[in-house]
């Protein structure tokens, strides 16, 4: 099975990143302020609702207001009624004429057209308008009702029959001594006045008012110009609706087609009604200004509270997290001085900034250690661990590269001579330390771009770029002589100490030539060496190959 397919495809494993931290911030932010933005929306919501209902609030003061402007000015006319019917039975014991006291009465009045007395039977006995007076009112039912109950009364909306255009008429019987109403007293009430009003009331509150008397006929109404006085409109919704109650509020499409939020009183005493409407347009549009407003704000206020996790998400997480990986990333590429604890951290990050600085110094002193081990492992491969000096396989690939590089290159080729027989005698050991100190002097023999070696046993090699042929010997004979020298006792050798024999070689090696041939050359040499009776240095002379002189 091949490495690769044994190892685990750690680009495949890599998982597809789900959602970034910057992303679940977001989350989290979102889920935190959702209950407030909620909370924020109800509050609006029943903010809506509030001043929609504080618009029929409004609406319903401002029919009140009107309601009770109207009143008073009921009032009046009843309290005026009633001292004009005092008056009268005093004028009348003073013999004025009737007409004549009523015109009085009734001048400088705004709100009053005319004033008549009016007997039991209806007819108008006198009145502030000559023109009415033998009018038969008997059959107007507020006519009826004063008679009757000796009351203060209110007509509908009518079409006077001598004064020209709507009217309404007060009617108040006059109760005498013995409880019975012998005259009745009535005012026509203009219209316009109560328009006035009316108008001051929309003026104020730029609503529409609306004054519908008992039949669904409109007294006065304002803006409008008046067009729809006097008209009837009974079968309206909106009217049949204000018409039903005595008081309320009712949103619907008005007499103008404008829909609006309408509050109406009933004027006490009356089967009057005064509404006041409010364009529903207009409090909706006001309302939803400020819902727009309000949401707006939140909506901004929300923005950036995420804008500011996107934000600041980037610089308080996701930048420490790269910088982090950055550093890890240093470390693999083989950076191992990075350190990730150089920068200040958050209290969070920094036991993972601690844990890759642990990580960088186990893996610095892992290195250091295996570059040691490579270092030793490279000098154990290179030389022989006994003597120290470059071993066999150093020696031929130096050999091969000397032999392609050097115009001249001599080769020593040294064996010990009778070393079996040291071994034999003085046993390994002291054959090993005979090794080692000769090894000593063959290192000592070589200079810079020299290479002394352990060929193999009891056998030496010294390669020496640029030396002649002559060179080289005299330096094979210092060796022999530094052998000689140490006399490392040799009792089963003639000399009686170790000692060393040489062949020489020195060639200009050639291409197409193989190096193996200046090895043979030595080897010949010390051959020749052994022969001659050892501790010798021998040169080669039949080798065919350029020797150097
Ligand atoms: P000659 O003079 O002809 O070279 O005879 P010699 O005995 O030196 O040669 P021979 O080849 O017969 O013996 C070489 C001996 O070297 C045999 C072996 O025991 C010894 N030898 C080889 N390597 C080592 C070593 O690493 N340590 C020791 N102590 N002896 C070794
Ligand atoms: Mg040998
Ligand atoms: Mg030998």
């Amino acid at each position: 099975m091949s490495n690769a397919l044994q190892q685990p495809d750690l680009k495949n494993e890599r998982r597809k990143p789900i959602l970034g931290i910057r992303a679940r911030l977001m989350i989290l932010a979102t889920i935190a302020i959702l209950p407030l933005v909620l909370d924020r929306v109800r509050d609006l919501e029943s903010d809506r609702v509030e001043r929609i209902e504080a618009a029929y609030k409004q609406a319903t003061e401002l029919a009140r207001r009107g309601t009770d402007e109207q009143n008073e000015l009921i009032a009046t006319t009843k309290s005026f009624l009633q001292v004009v019917a005092n008056m009268y039975a005093m004028s009348a014991r003073s013999g004025e004429s009737c007409g004549r006291f009523l015109a009085n009465a009734v001048e400088g009045l705004p709100w009053a057209k005319a004033i008549s007395v009016v007997g039991r039977d209806g007819r108008i006995l006198c009145s502030s308008n000559v023109e009415a007076s033998g009018l038969d009112i008997s059959d107007r039912p507020h006519f009826q009702r004063a008679l009757t109950f000796g009351s203060f009364e209110l007509s509908d909306y009518a079409l006077g029959r001598r004064l020209q255009g709507p009217m309404i008429f007060a009617c108040y019987g006059a109760l005498s001594a013995n409880g019975t109403v012998n005259h009745v007293f009535a005012a026509v009430l203009d219209l316009d006045w109560i328009g006035r009003l009316a108008r001051a009331t929309a003026e104020r509150s730029g609503s529409f008012v609306l004054m519908l008397d008992g039949g669904g006929t409109v007294l006065t109404h304002y803006p409008g110009s008046g067009k729809w006085i006097g008209l009837q409109f009974d079968d309206h919704p909106l009217v049949r609706q204000i018409l039903n109650r005595s008081e309320g509020t009712v949103t619907g499409v008005g007499i103008d087609d404008v829909r609006r939020i309408f509050a109406f009183v009933q004027l006490p005493g009356t089967s009057t009604r005064l509404a006041v409407g409010i364009d529903e347009n207009e409090v909706l549009r006001r309302v939803n200004e400020a819902m727009r407003r309000s949401y707006s704000q939140l909506g901004i206020i929300a923005g950036i509270v995420l804008i500011s996790i996107w934000f600041g998400g980037a610089r308080l997480f996701v930048r420490p997290i790269h910088n982090l990986a950055w550093t890890a990333k240093r470390l693999g590429q083989g950076e191992l001085k990075a350190r990730a604890t150089e920068k200040p951290w958050a209290v969070e990050f920094v036991p993972l900034a601690a844990a890759l600085d642990d990580m960088a110094d186990h893996l610095a002193a892992r290195e250091h250690y295996l570059r040691a081990t490579n270092d030793r492992l490279e000098e154990l491969a290179q030389n022989d661990s006994l003597t120290g000096l470059a071993n066999r396989r150093t020696f031929d690939s130096r050999l091969k590269m000397e032999w392609k590089r050097a115009e001249t290159l001599a080769l020593l080729m040294i064996d010990i001579d009778y070393f079996k027989r040291l071994n034999d005698h003085y046993g390994h050991v002291a054959g090993d330390a005979c090794l080692r100190s000769l090894g000593k002097i063959f290192a000592a023999a070589v200079r810079k771009d020299d290479l002394a070696a352990r060929y193999g046993g009891e056998e030496f090699t010294l390669l020496l770029p640029g030396a002649s042929l002559n060179a080289a010997t005299k330096v094979a004979q210092r060796i022999r002589v530094a052998v000689e020298n140490l006399r490392i006792a040799h009792v089963e050798s003639p000399a009686g100490y170790v000692t060393v024999s040489i062949g020489v070689a020195s060639l200009h090696p050639q291409s197409g030539i193989d190096p193996q041939v200046l090895v043979e050359t030595a080897d010949a040499g010390l051959y020749k060496a052994k022969s001659c009776g050892r501790n010798t240095v021998t040169t080669n002379s039949s080798v065919k190959l350029a020797a150097t002189g």
